[in-house]
């Protein structure tokens, strides 16, 4: 089994991905999956659930108490049966959403839920925050592999590169190493050309370049991941591609963040934010 987990700046499509990456696992190559959602958003297994609600395990925990939070209750199956759990989180502007997520996950360890069957377990961290609970999955070893979602704007490679900041602080600790980023494209200028040069700037790779298609959005409406709504659109194939590379990756690294000085001579160099 694999633990993995998705970091990246908020909208830049971590969820999205995410489902539609363990969707053409499950899909192309039969792979079983685990997604464990920890934005308290609670949006990271919609599209594999089909929009079922599913109620989350922090409010089962505080309405029923930790004896109900079983796995028949938190776990729901979806899409190829994929499992999939919601961290959820505490009420708007009560108590901290990152103890929620340290909670959740030592939780579905005391379950058993994370099975020997399984053959990847996604988390789905919120945005790009790095510390307290939601470094939590990179910070006590429950992921050992992180993959940076990440497009060619300005915004979303500064949040890649704190991520590497605390990638780089914990990873002796915990042992997680950086697998690679993700470029889930904007259709920015060079933007390819940008983020290899930032990738092989901090040791890593772009592991997989994602294109920019309307038919996530068609799939989306329709509350599934585009695998599901069409595994033979060309975009399908680009989360084939990417679950095949993520399948087969052999490099794995403690990334090198650059200092802001070296990512602003970056940025001024592609024109990014004129
Ligand atoms: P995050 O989880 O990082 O906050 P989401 O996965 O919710 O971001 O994505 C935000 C929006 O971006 C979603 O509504 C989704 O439809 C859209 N999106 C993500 N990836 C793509 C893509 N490759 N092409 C088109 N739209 C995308
Ligand atoms: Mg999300």
């Amino acid at each position: 089994m694999r633990k993995l987990a998705f970091y990246g700046k908020g909208g830049i499509g971590k969820s999205t991905t995410q489902q539609n990456t363990a969707a053409a696992m499950a899909y192309f190559y039969d792979k079983n999956i685990f997604i464990h959602g920890c934005d308290p958003k609670a949006d990271s297994t919609r599209l594999i659930l089909g929009g079922k609600p599913q109620e989350t395990l922090m409010d089962v925990l505080r309405e029923e108490g930790a004896e109900k939070v079983t796995n028949d209750k938190v776990i729901k199956t979806g899409y190829k049966d994929i499992r999939c759990v919601e961290s959820g989180g505490p009420e708007p502007g009560v108590g901290c959403a990152g103890r929620g997520v340290i909670t959740a996950i030592d939780l579905m360890e005391t379950n058993g839920a994370y099975t020997d069957d399984l053959d990847f377990v996604f988390f789905d961290v919120l945005g790009d925050v790095v510390c307290g609970g939601f470094a939590m999955p990179i910070r006590e070893g429950k992921a050992q592999e992180v993959y940076i979602v990440a497009s060619g704007e300005m915004m979303a490679i500064y949040a890649a590169n704190n991520i590497c900041k605390g990638l780089l602080k914990y990873a002796e600790q915990s042992g997680v190493r950086l697998g690679g980023l993700i470029c889930n494209s904007r259709n920015v200028d060079r933007e390819r050309e940008f983020l290899e040069e930032y990738t092989s700037a901090i040791g890593t790779q772009m592991i997989h370049f994602v294109p920019r298609d309307n038919i996530v959005q068609k799939a989306e409406f329709n509350k599934k991941t585009v695998v599901e709504y069409d595994p033979e659109e060309n975009q399908a194939h680009e989360y084939a591609e990417l679950a095949r590379k993520i399948m087969e990756n052999q490099h794995f690294v403690i990334p090198q963040p650059l200092t802001m000085d070296q990512l602003e001579a970056m940025v001024v160099k592609y024109g990014i934010g004129d």
